[in-house]
């Protein structure tokens, strides 16, 4: 049985993955950072589902002696979901170092340290999958979010050179870029603001975590075997 890691699946989008993908008959190693309730309740809800060997590990991506514990107690890890991140909105003249380096703290360091820790195995096996999420924001940028854009660019920026690099060793390394997705990273947009959202996307919807998370078990799996180095962007048209 194949293992699948997905960072910061106690919410959100990577909730949504663990459930896929598990589904998809992956042993799940669900990693949360502060929601301990949240991913013991994931947790339970795929032993309920009778899914066997996950486990759920507390660690912050962005902190490399807690993410090597992670790996070490997760095993050798066949499939990577790099999803965990933090997003903030400020005028960029607001924006204080601290902010600057948080942001690329977890959604980019945090990238660098989980590839370093799951290579080892995956090219010892010669095969494995690397599954970042970026944003629709890091492929055309959004004001107010010049630290959050610049952040998932260099996710792109990322997946492509290092899909690059590991290709020959026969992984694989992908993004999914999503656009407006309903979770609790936007649950501070009121109403007016949704509505506008989804009459600026073609498909006149907002995204579900579902959406990503079938894109993930594409990437994931064997259908995606000639994939590498792309964006995938699952945003309903927003940006094409
Ligand atoms: P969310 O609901 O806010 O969930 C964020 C998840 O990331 C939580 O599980 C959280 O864990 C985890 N996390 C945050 N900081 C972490 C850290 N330092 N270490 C480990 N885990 C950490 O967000 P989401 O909407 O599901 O977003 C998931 C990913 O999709 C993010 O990378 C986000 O940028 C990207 N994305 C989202 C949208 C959208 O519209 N929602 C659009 C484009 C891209 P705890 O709760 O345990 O702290």
């Amino acid at each position: 049985m194949k293992t699948a890691l997905i960072t910061g699946s106690s919410r959100g989008i990577g909730r949504a993955a663990a459930l896929r993908l598990a589904g998809d008959g992956f042993r799940v190693v669900i990693n949360y950072h502060t929601s301990k309730g949240e991913a013991e309740s994931l947790l339970d809800e795929l032993s309920a589902r009778d899914f066997p060997g996950c486990a759920a590990v507390q660690a912050d991506v962005s902190d490399r002696a807690q993410v090597e514990k992670m790996f070490a107690l997760a095993g050798g890890v066949d499939v990577l979901v790099n999803n965990a991140g933090i997003a903030q909105q400020k005028l960029f003249t607001d924006l204080t170092e601290q902010d600057w380096d948080r942001m690329f703290d977890v959604d980019v360091k945090g990238i660098f340290h989980c590839c370093q820790c799951a290579l080892p195995y995956m090219i010892h096996r010669k095969q494995g999958k690397i599954i970042n999420i970026s944003s629709m924001w890091g492929q055309v940028g959004a004001s107010c979010e010049v630290h959050y854009s610049a952040a998932k660019a260099a996710v792109i920026g990322l997946t492509k050179a290092l899909a690059k690099e590991v290709g020959p060793s026969g992984i694989q390394v992908n993004c999914v870029a999503p656009g407006v997705i309903a979770t609790e990273m936007n649950a501070q947009l009121d109403e007016s603001t949704l509505c506008g959202l989804k009459e600026e996307t073609p498909l006149g919807m907002l995204g579900a975590a579902e959406d990503i998370a079938a894109a993930v078990s594409f990437l994931a799996g064997e259908n995606s075997r000639f994939i590498t180095g792309q964006v995938l962007g699952v945003n309903g048209g927003m940006i094409i």
